[in-house]
């Protein structure tokens, strides 16, 4: 059960007004609060031990180096990888798939197939355009259809031995449609084909298991799950983070170097070059630890009912269309009010003190599939009230009327 006041005095920020109104922040899809747990870590890691890592004889950097390694171990329980050498840290999610991608041009010949899913974030299609046009490899997509899911017959036809790599958030950031990642797995499993999912907008509410999943790469980024911007993980099964030739070259991620040949250090150091963002991955798994604590079947079950209250109480307003009605989803409401253009309702709710998102969500092909230039996307989170959305509610009617 979650006990919201609670967890509500957790986050320092959720006592701020915004222009003489009590904060209502409903754009968690694109990043969360972040609790005092998590901003003491990062003060601590200045305050007490800030020392570079890895290297040093000297106690703090031997503490910092503890920590560090610490919190990659408590990222490995979380995502149940086989091994915390699995465990690449790095700046988020677009740079772990982008290091996978630039790994990915040493092994793809001309005509192999890499499938993306029509549901994307344009971090996840334009990395595989790029690599397309380095190596001659042909790029598919799985259609979306109305609901805003996945046409998985489709891709029963378009996976095939040609097939190496196939690439699909769990949830879509726009419309919040969890998808049938396992089937995905599964069947390109079947023709050896890699599977890379990008987890950013499903770590906030599912706790995914990637031994069970057998899935090959996961990706996600702390500052989605409560933590801090610019770290991230990427998880590779060791086989194919040993195929894998490193992304940069540099400190960190060397066995020895001479001007004749250099040998590259063994995993994870091989994909680490240079400083990490070392306090940012000790936040990372202080934030982990803040919401396993939380724990992730109450978000689930709690997020459930704002999703479902917040549907019905939107769904009241005369002229409004919601994007994405899938069953499965997470909390994230994406809609219109007749042809009132998004932004302006943004705008009006911001004067309001609430703080959505409005546009195409980094995700254009979604929003052309519906011919709309974009939608409001209120996205909650566990520390969002049912008292919060009637306020959304509120301004939305007062929204509609201004601009109608
Ligand atoms: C936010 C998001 C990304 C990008 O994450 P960054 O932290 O900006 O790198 C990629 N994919 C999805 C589905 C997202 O929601």
């Amino acid at each position: 059960m979650i006990n919201v006041d609670k967890i509500r005095a957790d986050f320092p920020i959720l006592k701020r007004q915004v222009n003489g109104k009590p904060l209502v922040y409903f754009d968690n899809a694109a990043t969360s609060q972040t609790p005092q747990v998590v901003i003491d870590s990062i003060v601590d890691y200045y305050s007490n031990y800030n020392a570079n890592i890895h290297r040093g004889v000297h106690t703090l950097s031997q503490e910092a180096t503890d920590k560090y390694e610490e919190a990659r171990l408590k990222i490995q329980h979380h995502f149940n990888a086989a091994h915390a050498y699995e465990i690449i840290l790095t700046a988020g999610t677009t740079h772990s798939i982008n290091m996978v991608a630039a790994g990915f041009a040493t092994l793809l010949n001309k005509g192999d197939e890499i499938i993306v899913s029509a549901l994307e974030h344009h971090s996840n299609i334009v990395p595989w355009q790029m690599l397309c046009e380095k190596t001659g490899a042909i790029l598919k997509v799985i259609p979306m259809l109305i609901d805003g899911s996945l046409d998985m017959k489709v891709y029963d036809e378009l996976v095939n031995e040609k097939t190496k790599l196939v690439f699909c958030n769990h949830v879509s950031n726009a419309l919040g449609t969890v998808n049938p990642i396992e089937e995905i797995i599964e069947k390109a499993h079947q023709f050896n084909a890699a599977v890379l999912i990008d987890g950013a907008q499903a770590t906030p509410h599912i706790k995914p298991d990637v031994q069970a999943l057998d899935v090959d790469f996961y990706v996600a980024s702390a500052h989605k799950l409560c933590g801090p911007t610019g770290v991230g993980l990427l998880y590779g099964k060791q086989e194919w983070l040993e195929k894998l030739p490193p992304y940069q070259g540099g400190g960190e991620m060397i066995a020895t170097v001479s001007f004749e040949k250099t040998t590259y250090a063994g995993l994870p150091h091989k994909f680490e070059a240079g400083t990490p963002n070392i306090c940012g991955g000790i936040a990372f798994g202080a934030a982990l630890d803040y919401m396993n604590s939380v724990g992730f079947n109450n978000i689930a079950k709690y997020e459930e009912e704002l999703l479902n209250y917040g549907t019905q109480e939107l769904l009241k307003i005369a002229g409004l269309k919601i994007y994405g009605t899938t069953a499965k989803k997470t909390a994230v409401i994406s809609f219109n009010v007749n042809e009132i253009h998004p932004y302006d309702i943004g705008a009006i709710l911001d004067k309001l003190g609430i703080a959505v998102r409005t546009g195409h969500h980094c995700a254009q092909p979604i929003m052309d599939f519906y011919k709309i230039p974009g939608t409001v996307r209120a996205s909650f989170s566990f520390y969002n009230t049912k008292e919060e959305i009637d306020v959304l509610v509120a301004g939305l009617k007062r929204a509609v009327q201004m601009l109608s």
